[in-house]
């Protein structure tokens, strides 16, 4: 009975407790380094600016624990290669629109590609094939629909319809 009393009482200051508060400590200090790696590397994956993902990562360390809380509700909801595959998916469209936007050379009418002619000015869009009469492309050596050998030098340059790029040519227009 004496002894276990004794036990007690000294147990807080035995070396079993010692071992016991500094695990503790550790497990914590793992714990909150983790916390903090884990905002950095989800920082690094959302933010480009190397100083906000400084201060983000500052935040994730303090307050400990609390920090990350208020980073993810924070942080911007997208990752970055997300962004970047989204602008890349948008940017190809905007292309595809383009390549079917063609205008004529001369008065911006809209035309069609298979127009060998502008409607609107009497322009001379393509050359037609000798054969089969289909619209020919200026860069075209044959003709595509009926074999055909295009004859070289009968769309001179002039003549050659590009398709508007929408984004380039807004500012020139
Ligand atoms: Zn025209
Ligand atoms: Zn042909």
């Amino acid at each position: 009975m004496f002894l276990a009393a004794a036990a007690d009482d000294t147990f807080f200051e035995s070396d079993t407790w010692g071992v016991v508060r500094n695990l503790a400590i550790f497990f914590a200090l793992v714990f909150w380094a983790a916390t903090v790696y884990w905002v950095y590397k989800d920082a690094r994956r959302r933010i480009e600016d190397p100083w906000l993902i400084a201060m983000a990562t500052l935040l994730g360390a303090v307050p400990p624990f609390v920090g990350p809380l208020i980073y993810m509700l924070f942080r911007p909801p997208e990752y970055l290669e997300d962004v970047r595959e989204r602008e890349l998916e948008i940017l190809a469209i905007e292309e595809q629109l383009a390549e079917r936007d063609l205008r004529c050379p001369v008065c911006r009418g809209d035309v069609d590609p298979s127009y060998l002619v502008c409607p609107v000015c009497t322009t001379r869009l393509k050359q037609a094939c000798a054969e089969c009469a289909a619209p020919l492309e200026p860069i075209w050596q044959v003709c595509p629909y009926c074999a055909t050998p295009v004859p070289p030098g009968i769309v001179t340059g002039e003549d050659v319809l590009q398709p508007l790029r929408r984004r380039r040519s807004r500012g020139s227009d």
